[in-house]
């Protein structure tokens, strides 16, 4: 079944509407570091005040404990929201008080109001179904419909995101509808040659997505800290690198089915090793077959994938059709070993056809190094939501909306 769109709703004007999105920025000292998700909001917004709808808008911030935590006051949020609206936009400062309903009340058409943090609230993320059915009641109490647009989220099950969904009439916004119409491309039919790669700090996380993808892609590139769990499996020595020992036989499994399938399994042939894990640390490029031949020996760190390597991937990336990239390929955070991650966001800007940045650290990595979002096909919101539907997993956000 297909996911509900915005206009399966109906006219929505002098309609209270809520929208859940996702506004969990990152703040230091109460100031938005990165505006991103708010921006990623405003189609869904605008054309709901263009419609002339009293707008409710919803979100989580941080981890706050179930309780107020003025650390965690989206009101920062708001005010940015409004600057980008160009309008003004009401808070509430509770999320289902008295605040909350009276900001709802005093609303009209065209009109945008944002309510508290839910997670100020226990019965958001409870796990217990009663009490988060018992808060999305509440909530559902401050609309009339629902529009989920949090892509971030909807591979949880909390209050605002599943049970409200089922409560109200809901359909999802603009934002949603295009994540799902991206990533959904990259499970079913990908235009040919598809690469994915993969790179990052743990293997066992990107694990699920290599079994799903393994038999859907025809080239699969391993960089970041994992790659030195692929290196083991071919029994290179790897220093002190990161290596997850547990996961060595998966991965001899990976590379057996890739061989078997006839897929390309694209490994590092050099890295990057370092003295320390600092930014100042001394470094050198090694072999893959050769990590420990450094002046720092057994003692050494890979923290980046080598040049080489660097225009291997490259090339494989350009020749594709469609890419999807997950985790950087180094510790792109220190300049001295950001030349991997830098190489292969550059050629996914050249790829002909749609390329597609997965993870919080792996957009956040690009906008780092200068790229900006227009140069890729798709930069997706949701770090965890994107990987688990790459999985294959079901998405309970998603499916409360329709999407099978
Ligand atoms: P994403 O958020 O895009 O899914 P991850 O959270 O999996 O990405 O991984 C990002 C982190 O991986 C970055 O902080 C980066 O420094 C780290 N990383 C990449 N390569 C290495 C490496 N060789 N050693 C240690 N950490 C690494
Ligand atoms: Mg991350």
């Amino acid at each position: 079944m297909a996911l509900r769109t915005l206009s399966t709703l109906g006219p929505l004007a002098g309609k209270r509407v809520i929208v859940r999105a996702d506004l969990n920025v990152p703040l230091q000292d109460q100031v938005i570091t990165d505006d991103g998700r708010v921006r990623a909001t405003l189609p869904t917004l605008n054309a709901l005040i263009n419609q002339g709808a009293r707008v409710v808008v919803c979100s989580h911030l941080g981890r706050p404990d179930g309780a107020p935590d003025p650390k965690y006051s989206l009101e920062p949020v708001a005010q940015r929201l409004s600057e980008l609206l160009g309008k003004p936009v009401a808070f509430a400062r509770d999320t289902v008080g008295e605040s909350a309903h009276e900001a709802v009340a005093a609303l009209e058409d065209g009109d945008v109001a944002v309510i508290e943090n839910l997670r100020f609230n226990p019965g958001e993320t409870a796990k217990d179904d009663a009490a988060r059915r018992a808060f999305a009641e509440e909530l559902a109490a401050l609309g009339d419909v629902l529009v989920s647009d949090g892509f971030g989220v909807v591979h949880r099950k909390q209050a605002s995101v599943y049970d409200l969904a089922e409560i109200l009439p809901s359909a999802a916004g603009f934002l949603i509808e295009k994540e799902v119409d991206v990533l959904d491309r990259l499970t079913e039919n990908p235009e040919r040659p598809y690469a994915v790669v993969l790179g990052g700090s743990k293997v066992s996380d990107k694990l699920g997505v290599i079994a799903h993808l393994l038999p859907r892609a025809d080239k699969i590139l391993v960089g970041g800290g994992m790659l030195f769990t692929f290196l083991a499996a071919q029994g290179y020595k790897v220093g002190k690198s990161l290596l997850e020992v547990d996961q060595i036989e998966t991965v001899k499994g990976y590379i057996a089915d890739a061989a078997e399938r006839g897929v390309e399994l694209i490994l590092p042939v050099d890295a990057v090793m370092a003295s320390a894990f600092a930014a100042d640390a001394d470094h050198v490029v090694a072999a893959a077959d050769a990590l420990e031949d450094t002046p720092f020996g057994a003692d050494g760190l890979g923290l980046d994938i080598g040049p080489q390597t660097a225009e291997l991937f490259a090339a494989a990336i350009r020749s594709s059709t469609t890419v999807f990239w997950n985790g950087p390929m180094g510790v792109f955070e220190m300049p001295a070993f950001a030349a991997g991650t830098k190489a292969v966001a550059k050629a996914l800007t050249a790829v002909d056809g749609l390329s597609v940045v997965g993870g919080g650290d792996s957009a956040a990595a690009v906008r780092q190094l200068g790229f900006t979002d227009d140069q890729f096909g798709h930069i997706s919101t949701g770090g965890g939501a994107s990987l688990e539907f790459l999985e294959g997993k079901k998405l309970p956000g998603l499916e409360v909306l329709g999407w099978q």
